[in-house]
């Protein structure tokens, strides 16, 4: 290499060099950045200290010294500046009193609420069974809540049912998931089968079994010769996956406007395995020592409702039934009161995630 090529790439260095401020590196690591540059392996100065070796004897004699001397220099800015951070930031820490030696909070990670695990499981078991989602709106029309459910205004089984109304009568909040069912027949061919899961409302008296608000899921299922048997078949599996393959069910006559026959489905219950004992002697206070739990209703399509929605009777079977979603987990998590699903009190939630269904 020629002597001024040299040269002239030292003094560009060298001029780099002079014109580093030290204070503009704020961080211990930014600092090591301008070191790593200037002084690294292929840094700036390095390569040019490399290139001496080929500088005839005498102006090696010459630059050799001036070339070192600007390597000691940026050396002793570069331990400077690294000294001034360091004794800054232990100041600092000590002021602030962090300990950085500690180890981190762990992130809190929410999860998803004990309703919405079981809707969410009950909807996938179903679904692995071919039934798919449907959904309707929460305020309703008459019609679609009671009169095409076989439910007119005259009759008394409105009294169960007792809801809000809203101003422009006849709008009211659903008091059923069933009003899905109207809907997906009114605009849908049979056969079908669908699981429609939601919130519902009634004017209740909120009290450990009673909420103004609450969830529900309805299953239907309309096609070709459809009888309860297959409502029972369907149950059976239902119940048996979802809660434990020893669960047993039985059915009690009962009386829904929109099926006929209909049903009372109890289940065996969880806790004493059907016993009803347990307790201490006392026996389970789950069943109340009968060994059954009263879980959902069920039943046949009444043929007025297929009349009602435009669907030919003499055609169409079906079978229905629908489920309140806390009296499940209230079962399935021995939770005594169904005001503790909507008081976000963390301390309950917390003891819910997708592990424990
Ligand atoms: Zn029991």
């Amino acid at each position: 290499m020629a002597t001024s090529d040299w040269l002239a790439a030292f003094e560009k260095t060298a001029a780099a060099i002079g014109a580093w401020e030290p204070s503009s590196a704020a961080t211990l690591s930014a600092l090591d950045a301008v070191r790593i540059d200037f002084l690294g392996r292929n840094g700036r100065l390095t390569e040019v200290l490399k290139g001496l070796k080929d500088l005839p004897l005498e102006d090696r004699k010459l630059y050799g010294p001036k070339a070192q001397s600007a390597r000691a220099e940026l050396e002793g800015r570069i331990a400077a500046r690294k000294a001034a951070l360091e004794s800054h930031r232990d100041l600092s820490l000590e002021k602030s009193g962090v300990d950085v030696t500690l180890p981190a909070s762990p992130a809190l990670r929410g999860r998803l609420h004990p309703v919405t695990l079981m809707m969410g499981e009950m909807t996938r078991v179903l679904g692995l069974m071919g039934y798919s989602l449907a959904e309707g709106p929460l305020v309703e029309t008459d019609w679609h809540n009671f009169e095409a459910l076989n439910i007119p205004a005259h009759h008394p089984a409105r009294d169960a049912h007792d809801t809000f109304y809203l101003k422009d009568l006849p709008t009211l909040l659903r008091t059923h998931t069933s009003p899905v069912q109207v809907r997906t027949m009114e605009k849908t061919k049979p056969p079908l089968k669908i699981v429609c899961p939601g919130r519902a409302f009634r004017r209740d008296a909120v009290d450990a079994s009673h909420s103004a608000v609450f969830y529900q899921m309805e299953c239907l299922a309309v096609g070709h010769g459809i009888t309860f048997a297959d409502l029972k078949g369907t149950l059976e599996v239902f119940m048996r996956t979802l809660l434990g393959s020893s669960t047993r069910i039985r059915f009690r006559p009962s009386f829904f406007p929109f099926t006929e026959p209909s049903a009372e489905v109890d289940v065996s219950c969880l806790l004493c395995g059907g016993q009803g004992s347990g307790g201490g002697g006392k026996g389970c206070s789950a069943c109340k020592q009968s060994g059954w739990v009263e879980l959902l209703g069920a039943g046949v399509v009444n043929p007025a409702v297929f009349k009602l929605v435009g669907l030919d009777p003499e055609e169409w079977t079906g079978f229905a039934f629908g489920i309140g979603i806390e009296r499940l987990a209230m079962m399935k998590y021995r939770i005594p009161d169904i005001r503790l699903f909507y008081e976000n009190d963390l301390r309950f939630l917390d003891q819910f995630d997708e592990d424990i269904l």
